[in-house]
């Protein structure tokens, strides 16, 4: 492994991040020594990765198996000071290896605190991120033509979508000057050039409204699983079609006053942004 800039590095940690089933990774102190400084130094300055506490356990360097031992540590007294060790089985002393406080450091990447970032670097601070299923949501961006939702997928990569559209995150950012950018414009052409399927998402009441429509559609044409249905259309989990169009009928309920003539009427204002199919 050879890291040489922000980018780079960044790249990997991306990767990595993708990859795991958590929302989290761990990064040791013996794959921070592999970074160099200055990138690391960039990296810790964005909130990439966040110091933690100190390892509760480590590999041994005392023997030649690199057993995985707890780290016992002493805290400084009028004798001496802090010390941090392992006990070690494998050696046939049975001793005490001694562990550098250094060795214990760790960092943390989390996809929240990606999320949180790029949400920064879109200029939305007065919202924050939303996970929402395998989505996390970074808030609306205006493109000028139309507005969306933009939200990040991890998949076999860290993705960003918006108005239909999915790219690679990494494609979309930038370092220079000491400071990470993402390409605003192509977000917001993405957001512009909309494909008006699901990735679009208007708001949650918006959708769930959207989803209790689409329930009715199925149910008068007699489709029974309409739920699953609508799961496979959403790409979303049954649990939270069933949530969505729950909290939709009981908007519904609410807003059917006996004064309102057309009590639908204030639930679909607008019937013809969503009409695939
Ligand atoms: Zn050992």
């Amino acid at each position: 492994m050879s890291i040489t800039s922000v980018i780079d590095y960044l790249s990997l940690l991306l990767r990595q991040l993708a990859a795991v089933d958590d929302d989290k990774f761990l990064i040791s102190h013996e794959e921070r020594v592999e970074v160099p400084d200055d990138v690391w130094a960039t990296m810790a300055q964005l909130k990439i990765v966040q110091q933690v506490q100190y390892a509760k356990s480590i590999i041994c360097d005392g023997c030649e198996e690199n057993c995985v031992r707890p780290v016992v540590i002493y805290q400084a007294n009028a004798k001496s000071p802090a010390r941090a060790f392992i006990v070690c089985d494998v050696r046939e002393d049975g001793g005490r290896v001694n562990v550098e406080f250094e060795r214990l450091n760790q960092w943390l990447m989390s996809k929240r605190q990606l999320a949180e970032m790029v949400r920064e670097l879109l200029g939305n601070s007065t919202q924050s991120v939303a996970k929402d299923v395998a989505l996390w949501r970074l808030g609306m961006v205006d493109g000028g033509k139309h507005k969306s939702q933009v939200s990040l997928k991890f998949d076999s990569d860290v993705m960003v979508l918006a108005g239909g559209h999915k790219v690679p995150l990494m494609e979309l950012l930038s370092f220079e000057k000491d400071a990470l950018k993402i390409d605003l414009k192509k977000i917001k052409k993405m957001v512009n050039e909309s494909t008006g399927f699901s990735d679009d998402v208007e708001s949650t009441k918006a959708r769930n409204a959207r989803m209790l429509k689409r329930k009715n559609e199925l149910k008068s044409q007699k489709v029974r699983n309409f739920n699953q249905q609508i799961a496979n259309e959403e790409n979303l989990s049954l649990a939270t079609v069933k949530n969505a169009i729950s909290s939709a009928e009981k908007e519904q309920n609410a807003q059917s006053t006996p004064q309102s003539s057309n009590k639908f009427k204030n639930i679909f204002p607008t019937q013809s942004s969503q009409s695939k199919n």
